[in-house]
């Protein structure tokens, strides 16, 4: 396995002295690999490569790059097995979950692969005689793509793929703490025929490599995806110099319950949007908002779910749930349980580290019942196994307390009543909706991302995300021979 960073085509050992350890979460006795960090003297390297790259990519017809990417789909399938292990062994989700995201990764590949033969703009009629108006598609030049841990094959995937595809040169920093599977997809991109320059990817810390990137004048636009902490001093900067940004960040999402819902198909929904991923995901479901008269029945049948998680390494196939991604993750969720039980909420099961697996980091599936809507464990991001439940007595205060926070990722309601869908569409504040399902999940033909504090910027995946990396061009053919034009009015 490569454990260097990747820039003009070829694998090389940045020059610092600086490392970073690449650590099973599970286990953290095995070292996974060491890898050398970059600096930003090779952010330097990677745009100089990108920019002499960019002529070559831009004129390369988009069906053409889009075969690549369908070569990379073909490759990354039959490597299926090696991404998923590599995937769950360095952040700790277990196995079905990380062939899951690998499949879904794949999936953007060959939804991407197709877009090369459109990108289209849009032909529209001029106010003028003999005039031809229409809009074309660009692509924007070298861009930079700054990920995090918790999806560290899918969101490389979907940032890299319309990238790359709508003809721009890319520079990508993964997560300095899940590297090794960005490596597997540089690798791909590699076998799959990418020239060299295209793709650059250095491992490296934020504060050294992301904030070289997000202050180097030639990236045109910085595709962030991560916490508000960082991306929101992102975003500012990034800014200020004029380029383009997106940034999708924290979330705290939400479940409705409403009395006439399956109680049985709304706590497996729960459970599995809650404790999935070991709660690690942005769409991660940390919320129930559930009506009075059913909030017992439902709550019962949650912690009987919860009790019954098994916890262990992702490796091994019977577990169930995996570790957080690391110490610092991990001490944050066990703070936020502490700051539960300060502010009177009842922790009816979870809470700690079971003794047996005290070689990793692992935190016990958590319920918290009694929560109000002012309490931090309810308004604030954890990202891990921590469920809140909160009581409303109609579904208007249900959306009043899901609304009632920063964040606004997505959020579902459990109800067979189609005024309470109604309402519930038109009133939530959130970029993504389910009904009768749980809060996670994504396809590459659907728009994803956030509202206020989630998100600035366009959506990622879909058209939607192919369009932030291109510029339009508005195009004027006057072909009436006259210097002027004519307006109809
Ligand atoms: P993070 O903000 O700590 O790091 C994200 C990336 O930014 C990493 O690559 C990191 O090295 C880099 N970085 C750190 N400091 C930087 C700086 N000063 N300048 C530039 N880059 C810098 O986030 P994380 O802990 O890796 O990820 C977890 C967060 O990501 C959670 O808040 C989660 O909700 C969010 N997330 C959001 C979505 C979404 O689509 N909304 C999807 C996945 C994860």
């Amino acid at each position: 396995m490569n454990t260097g960073s990747y820039v003009n085509g070829k694998w090389y050992r940045p020059a610092s002295s600086g490392t970073t350890r690449n650590i099973n979460p599970a286990d953290t006795s095995d070292v996974i690999a060491e890898y050398p960090l970059a600096t930003a003297a090779d952010v330097g390297l990677a745009i100089d490569a990108a920019v002499a790259a960019w002529p070559s990519w831009k004129k390369t017809p988009g069906p053409e790059r889009g075969r690549v990417l369908w070569r990379a789909a073909d490759i990354a399938r039959r490597r299926l097995d090696e991404i998923a292990r590599t995937l769950t062994r360095e952040e700790g989700k277990i196995l079905k979950e990380a062939r899951g995201e690998v499949l879904k990764g794949i999936s953007l590949l060959e939804y991407y692969a197709g877009e090369g033969f459109r990108m289209h703009g849009k032909t529209l009629p001029s106010e003028s005689r003999d005039t031809f108006t229409y809009t074309v598609r660009q692509p924007m030049g070298v861009v930079g793509l700054i990920a995090p841990w918790n999806f560290p094959w899918a969101i490389p995937v979907w940032k890299s793929a319309p990238a790359i595809v709508s003809g721009n040169c890319v520079v990508f920093k993964p997560s300095e703490l899940t590297p090794a599977t960005t490596v597997l997809l540089t690798e791909i991109y590699e076998e799959a025929g990418l020239p060299p320059g295209v793709f650059n990817m250095l491992v490296g810390i934020g504060p050294e490599v992301g904030e070289a990137m997000v202050a180097a004048p030639q990236l045109r636009a910085i595709s962030f995806t991560g916490s508000n902490r960082v991306g929101g001093a992102l975003y500012v900067k990034a800014a200020q110099r004029g380029a383009k940004v997106t940034c999708e960040m924290g979330g705290k999402n939400a479940v409705i319950v409403m009395p006439d819902a399956d109680l049985d198909k709304a706590a497996i929904a729960i459970h599995g949007g809650a404790f999935g991923s070991t709660g690690q995901r942005c769409t991660a479901t940390s919320r129930v908002i559930a009506h009075a008269e059913i909030k017992n029945a439902l709550v019962e049948r949650l912690v009987a779910a919860a009790k019954r998680i098994k916890l262990g390494p992702g490796l091994d196939d019977s577990s169930e749930m995996g570790p957080s991604v690391g110490d610092r993750q991990w001490q944050t969720v066990m703070d936020y349980i502490t700051v539960g039980q300060g502010e009177g909420a009842r922790m009816l099961t979870g809470g700690t580290r079971p003794a047996a697996l005290s070689h990793g980091y692992f935190v016990e599936p958590t319920i918290f019942d009694g929560v109000s809507p002012s309490m931090r464990i309810f308004k604030e991001e954890i990202f891990g196994p921590v469920l809140a439940v909160t009581t409303a007595s109609s579904l208007e205060e249900a959306l009043q307390f899901a609304n009632g926070v920063e964040y606004g990722l997505t959020t579902s309601i459990f109800t067979e009543n189609i005024s309470s869908v109604m309402k519930f569409v038109d009133e939530v504040e959130t970029g993504m909706v389910h009904v009768n399902e749980p809060t996670v999940g994504g396809e590459a033909q659907l728009p994803f991302g956030g509202t206020k504090s989630t998100g600035v910027g366009e959506r990622e995946m879909a058209e939607e995300g192919l369009n932030f990396f291109t510029e339009l061009k508005t195009v004027f053919i006057n072909y009436s021979g006259k210097a002027e034009r004519s307006m109809t009015r």
